[in-house]
């Protein structure tokens, strides 16, 4: 390609390039198995000699078109797709670390994730060290073991919409030699980059707006291609000796900083774990990016303009909104994400838990889900759903308050929302 293409272009196009004759969109490869004439053809692909495809739970051509477009959206070297935002999150840590080894994580990241690090992994004999991520540098570096293998964050967390100060925790991450995984779910590539401020691991639930239609269940890692596994071999052995399970193979000899990565999370937790994305979820996932570009400014400035509109409300105690003047997190987002970050507000209720659930079943546009980052605008209430086994007392200390609402713009008309949420208020 001898075009520079801008984010918008590499939403559209980018990943895949048929030739002549060929689909424009890109072809559904339904199948789960791959054809060869001699089993020695097979046999170099199994050696990862040569390129190509034998079997659908490693890899697939259909994922891998879109995988590559979310890594060029990315600023990545390359990417994977996985089943679910979960598994996403999950490989990009397993990938890492292992029994007797360390995570420091951001305190502020999705339940999902935080319940995956906190007790599966820790099931799995790995520790974690949660940071508050409003931390001064010193703090964060004192979270630091021996054994830390991984940094974890969240771009815009959600719930709680804290915005991560992403140079200060690839920072810390790179002077103690670990790499640093960012989960970019809430601002999406079109937003905010974290490679471009030094994250190395890439991830993302793409069920939220890279699908953005509420359609399919996905997840994404994408590799920045900069981590030096080499330099750092004591620590990642995993990366810079022969993996007896896979032929002998040396991923980061093999693949260099590149490739590394993604190659073993395939060859080694995709083969053992499976957790793959269908092709066909893969072919919905790509239909979504083809206008993520058009639909996150959109967000984003419903988002705002909700907001706004609640923070003058005298019902309304407190909004958050990264985006919003006053928030405590205005200048971060205003950093890493000048244009917007993503639609969804959380605001807190006066009157309480009462009043939240009478202000939701009002709404008439806006409809009750567990979900995020859709076009349809949604809300939900975690007091009474994701947070429902916790007291009034522990609520409030989960900084989940009785009367809070979180609120997903999606990209409808604003004056509609806005009209819709002052007659539910009324
Ligand atoms: C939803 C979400 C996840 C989990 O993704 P699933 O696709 O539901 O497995 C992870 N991280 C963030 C920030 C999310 O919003």
């Amino acid at each position: 390609m001898s075009v520079q293409q801008r984010i918008d272009t590499k939403c559209v196009q980018a990943g895949y390039t048929p030739g002549n004759g060929e689909p424009r969109q890109i072809p559904i490869v339904q199948s789960t198995t791959f054809k060869y004439d001699t089993s020695a053809d097979m046999g170099a692909l199994f050696d990862l000699e040569a390129a190509g495809y034998f079997y659908t739970r490693l890899q697939n051509p259909t994922n891998d078109t879109v995988a590559a477009k979310i890594a060029a959206l990315e600023g990545g070297t390359v990417g994977m797709l996985t089943s679910s935002g979960q598994a996403a999150n999950f490989f990009a840590l397993f990938n890492l670390c292992e029994a007797g080894q360390h995570i420091v994580a951001s305190a502020s990241i999705y339940g999902g994730t935080f319940n995956l690090i906190s007790v599966t992994m820790k099931k799995m004999g790995i520790e974690a060290t949660f940071v508050d991520p409003d931390c001064t540098e010193e703090e964060l570096n004192a979270a630091f073991r021996e054994n830390t293998r991984a940094v974890f964050g969240e771009t815009i967390a959600n719930p709680a919409l804290t915005v991560l100060d992403i140079g200060k925790f690839a920072r810390a991450a790179h002077a103690h030699g670990v790499p640093f995984i960012i989960d970019n779910t809430f601002p999406t590539p079109v937003h905010c980059r974290p490679i471009e401020w030094g994250a190395d691991i890439v991830t993302h639930s793409t069920t939220k707006y890279m699908d953005g239609h509420g359609a399919a269940v996905g997840g994404a890692i994408v590799d920045a291609g900069k981590f030096d596994w080499m330099a750092h071999a004591d620590k990642y052995p995993s990366f810079t000796t022969p993996d007896e399970s896979y032929h002998g193979v040396v991923y980061a000899e093999r693949f260099g900083r590149e490739g590394a990565f993604i190659t073993k999370c395939t060859t080694q937790l995709m083969r053992d774990l499976g957790s793959i994305q269908s092709p066909q979820h893969a072919f919905y996932l790509n239909l979504g990016l083809e206008s993520l570009h058009v639909r996150m400014p959109k967000h984003a400035a419903n988002g705002l303009a909700v907001a706004e509109y609640l923070s003058k409300h005298e019902k309304v105690a407190q909004v958050s909104f990264p985006h919003l003047k006053g928030d405590k997190y205005y200048d971060l987002a205003k950093k890493y994400m000048p244009e917007g970050g993503s639609g969804v507000v959380s605001f807190i209720l006066k009157g309480g838990r009462d009043e939240a659930v009478r202000f939701m079943e009002s709404l008439e546009l806006i409809a009750i889900e567990t979900h995020v980052a859709d076009a349809r605008s949604c809300c939900l209430h975690p007091a009474s759903t994701t947070h429902r086994q916790l007291s009034a007392a522990q609520l409030e200390a989960a900084g989940v308050p009785e009367g809070l609402v979180r609120l997903s713009c999606g990209i409808e008309a604003a004056e509609d929302l806005l009209a819709d949420i002052e007659q539910a208020l009324k």
